[in-house]
């Protein structure tokens, strides 16, 4: 049987292939960094290839695994990685997106401001996640660019967004599409914390980001599971960002829904049939971000609790809680129990899972 190699060997990584043990797909994570180059995949040539992360050094082994003619969907990884071609390709499909520029060696301080308006974000064009390689000018600030950034960024418009919601979709290699209802996301200092889905409030944009997120799979003639990420301004949607792979803000899937993203990722690059999952539940998905291992999470009724096994650094994302739970009481009675086991840092988040879910 074929085995499916990954770029990768983070937590998405360890999903990806514990879901593909249900599937009796065997799996091999393959570090990115590479201390010894003798070492080479034994890749065979009906073998499929697929990556957690949109960014890997080139070295011998992330070629070999890059270039292998099995490997899914390298248009949207050479597209997407680069948030200059990524911005690009959002123009051509006219997909609403914040008003962006490049910034090259040329582009003065002054310049962004006239063609953005005075509050920008500056995001360097690979690299950067959860918040990093962004940098913030305010023009009634007097800010300028620092040394570095100029020929390695572009330059975003400030969005003052109503909220942040992101659609998980999957295509299978004939063409078919299949989506999970929308999730709300909260972010922290640009990190998510937190993700609710499905809301029913949220159904009525679920047509309109099945639409953009189509748009994007079809021209990239996509296979596998891919995510877009959007501010939400009035009606309108606005894609921020897309990734090429599963995401954080569809960990909610694994329990919470009938086929998670990891199983239909695995699926879909696999050439196995891609189903339309539901979802049947209320799901919250907290991630734990810089704090140390507790074995009372264990004891919160009704939690499923994902440790990453990395280690302990401030803001680092160590593991995730899934509460995957039909009953708004014992909703109510999971969140009662979790909140006196997380830091202070997640208050105001346990206001919002209550407001979202008025409990
Ligand atoms: P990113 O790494 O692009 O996902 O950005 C991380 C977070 O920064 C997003 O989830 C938003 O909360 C915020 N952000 C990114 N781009 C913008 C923007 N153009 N306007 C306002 N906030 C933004």
């Amino acid at each position: 049987m074929s085995k499916l190699w990954v770029l990768g060997n983070g937590q998405l990584g360890a999903m990806l292939k514990h879901a593909a043990e249900l599937l009796d797909v065997e799996v091999i994570l393959v570090a990115v960094e590479v201390s010894d180059c003798s070492k080479l995949p034994s890749l065979e040539e009906h073998d499929v290839v697929t990556a957690e992360r949109e960014h890997w050094p080139d070295n011998v082994v992330t070629r070999r695994l890059f270039q292998h003619p099995n490997f899914r969907s390298r248009r949207a990884f050479t597209e997407i990685a680069d948030r200059l071609s990524e911005k690009q390709l959002f123009d051509k499909l006219q997909l609403a997106t914040a008003p962006w520029v490049v910034l090259s060696q040329h582009t003065s301080v002054s310049d962004v401001f006239a063609a953005l308006g005075g509050h920008v974000l500056l995001k360097r064009r690979s690299g950067g996640y959860d918040g990093k390689g962004q940098q913030w000018l305010r023009e009634s600030n007097h800010d300028t660019v620092a040394e570095g950034w100029r020929g390695q960024a572009i330059a975003e418009q400030a969005i003052a967004f109503d909220e942040e919601i992101s659609l998980v979709g999957a295509r299978s290699a004939s063409g078919k599409l299949v989506f999970y209802p929308l999730s709300l996301n909260l972010h922290q200092d640009g990190i998510l914390l937190a993700s609710i889905a499905p809301l029913e409030r949220l159904q009525k944009y679920q047509s309109q980001a099945e639409a953009m997120l189509a748009k994007l799979m079809n021209e990239l003639d996509y296979t596998g599971v891919l995510t877009m990420e959007c501010f939400r301004v009035g009606d309108q949607l606005m894609i921020n960002e897309v990734a090429p792979r599963v995401h954080n803000s569809g960990h909610w899937t694994m329990g919470g829904a009938t086929v998670s993203q990891f199983e239909l990722h695995v699926r879909a690059v696999m050439g196995m049939p891609v189903s339309q999952p539901s979802a049947n539940k209320v799901s919250v998905m907290i991630n734990i971000l810089g704090l140390e291992w507790e074995p009372r999470w264990l004891s919160v009724p009704n939690a499923t609790v994902y440790w990453y096994d990395k280690k302990v650094l401030p803001g680092r994302k160590l593991g995730h809680i899934n509460l995957n739970i039909a009953d708004s009481t014992q909703l109510e009675d999971s969140l009662l129990a979790l909140k006196g086991l997380l830091s202070e840092r997640y208050e105001p988040m346990f206001e919002w899972i209550r407001k979202e879910l008025v409990l």
